[in-house]
């Protein structure tokens, strides 16, 4: 019997595992219950192909899209592992020929989509072979808090109910903590254990600017670029054909990319880009699922993603093959305000929007944080990111200027304090400002203390300074439906006077713009 490097060696040509591979591995050979996050590219495919090729018998993989199972059923084809997808779209002869070769012990994969595994029939029918494993794939599917939440993943909850004795693995690029606890439990994992790798992509560089003449700055940063491959990422389908019709007129070759295209156009779009013939696509989100190109140069976000993962994932695309590679987010604050109405009215399930109203005040975070952008993802996906500095995105490059705020992160705190309960951003900048408003009125706020304590700063300098509070813990930010602001323990070291608090230094002019009286 082969040992698994002779495996790796003999089916792959690979002469070693890539970080975290081979524990995961082990654990699954084990029969452990296994839990895999890792990036995109971080070689998750292997951790189940190879335990299916050392146990024998039959690994039962489930996966969400159709396209996806084909590639990967013809990449191990081409290895010479005995694999097949089982779907609807199968020629009775095929699926003759898939039923036989599970008879004889042959396959050793089987791919196939969650709903047609939980059929009743389809249970008892694998049922009849040894299956030794069950890996299901992008599990972050499975949900509500994943950024591709999809209801037929929830089926699998029952899986555990009629394989007991098989062991489980579930692959993710997803590392958020709400999205880990569900997969455990969702898939009612037992025990399972739980690989995190690292998440930094240490070549890209990550950079917001703001929106103001996109167009221009679109050309500035492709201009940068010439002869390199990249994505830009839309919001609407009318714009990916908007902007790559614009892009063409100054003689780059550029093409649209989104879901309203036909089949073979869309497949035509992604075969030109992966051959070079094209150098830049202007797509939609549908753009990327499979797309393994090594040298894609840079990926612009020309609007604001709707959350972190998706963006971390988009940008994830850019230079996989480890070379120096840009990530740039054209930000407004007005789209911020546009795409969220549009979130609170398009969907039916007061959940989902508390979700994605949450999901999108983070991305806002990140655009608008002074500290280091790797950082604040790094952060996000929980992993703790050792150097103070990255030195490789825009904040890095070019620290803003910081001044001692002790005095004023009083200020703010007490405001917070003074509030019978917690308030958002904008009405206690309101308080600190003295505001003449109905909800400061009606409120009575204008009898507290803190009340017109802070006139002198614009309304974005304390959005700015609070957000800095925040992301250096002497604030935090909770609420379900609306983002609210509370104390935190390190707020009361600020009002005893144990630290020194660096903010940002106020914007010029703010002084003279805001003394009203
Ligand atoms: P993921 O599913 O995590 O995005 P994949 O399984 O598609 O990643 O693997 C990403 C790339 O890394 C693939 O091209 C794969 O062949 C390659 N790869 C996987 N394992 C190894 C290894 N041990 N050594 C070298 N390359 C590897
Ligand atoms: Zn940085």
């Amino acid at each position: 019997m082969h040992t698994v490097d002779a495996l790796l060696k003999k089916y792959w040509g690979y002469t070693a595992f890539l970080p975290h591979q081979k524990e995961i591995i082990t654990s699954v050979l084990e029969g452990r219950d296994t839990v895999a996050i890792m990036a995109t590219g971080g070689g998750k495919s292997l951790c189940y192909q190879l335990p299916a090729l050392y146990l024998g018998g039959l690994t039962v993989v489930i996966s969400p899209l159709i396209s996806l199972m084909k590639d990967q059923v013809d990449d191990l084809n081409l290895r010479g592992i005995p694999a097949a997808a089982y779907n609807s779209s199968l020629e009775y002869c095929e699926r003759k020929e898939i039923e036989a070769q599970l008879r004889d012990n042959t396959l050793r994969l089987l791919f196939i989509s969650p709903e047609k595994c939980m059929q009743p029939n389809f249970l008892k029918f694998l049922g009849r072979f040894q299956v030794h494993l069950i890996a299901v794939d992008e599990a972050h599917c499975i949900s509500e808090w994943g950024h591709n939440f999809r209801p037929e993943y929830r089926q699998l909850s029952r899986l555990k109910k009629h394989f007991p004795n098989v062991p489980v693995v579930a692959l993710t690029a997803t590392a958020v903590p709400e999205v880990r606890k569900d997969i455990h439990r969702q898939l009612g994992l037992s025990d399972a254990r739980e690989f995190v790798g690292s998440f930094n992509r240490t070549n890209l560089r990550y950079s917001v600017v703001q929106k103001t003449n996109p167009m221009a700055l679109l050309l500035t940063y492709i201009g940068r670029h010439s002869n390199e491959s990249g994505i830009v990422y839309c919001f609407s389908k009318k714009e990916t054909e908007d902007l790559s019709r614009e892009l063409q007129k100054y003689g780059y070759k550029a093409l649209a990319y989104h879901a309203g295209l036909a089949k073979t156009i869309r497949e035509k779009v992604q075969d030109d880009f992966i051959h070079d013939n094209v150098q830049i696509v202007c797509a939609t989100v549908a753009f990327g699922m499979g797309i393994d190109k090594p040298d894609v140069r840079y990926v612009i976000h020309y609007d604001l993603p709707k959350t972190i993962e998706s963006y971390y994932q988009e940008t994830g695309r850019a230079g996989r093959d480890g070379q120096s590679s840009e990530c740039v987010l054209f930000y407004s604050r007005g789209e911020y305000g546009k795409v969220r109405s549009m979130l609170e009215h398009d969907r039916s399930n007061e959940g989902h929007i508390r979700i994605a109203v949450r999901k999108l005040q983070e991305m806002l975070d990140y655009c608008e944080t002074t500290g280091c952008r790797r950082k604040y993802l790094l952060n996000y996906f929980g992993e703790e990111y050792g150097g103070e500095n990255c030195g490789l995105c825009d904040n890095c490059d070019h620290p803003g200027e910081t001044v001692d705020g002790t005095e004023c992160a009083r200020t703010i705190i007490a405001c917070v304090e003074q509030l019978p309960t917690n308030f958002g951003i904008e009405l206690i900048a309101d308080v600190l400002r003295g505001s003449k408003n109905e909800k400061i009125r009606d409120n009575r706020f204008d009898l507290l203390p803190a009340y017109n304590t802070g006139a002198e700063q614009s309304k974005k300098q304390y959005r700015t300074w609070i957000n800095d509070l925040v992301r250096q813990g002497y604030l935090a930010r909770t609420g379900e439906r609306y983002p609210v602001i509370a104390l935190t323990e390190k707020s009361a070291e600020v009002m005893r006077g144990e630290v020194r608090v660096m903010l940002p230094a106020p914007e010029a002019g703010a002084k003279k713009r805001a003394r009203p009286q």
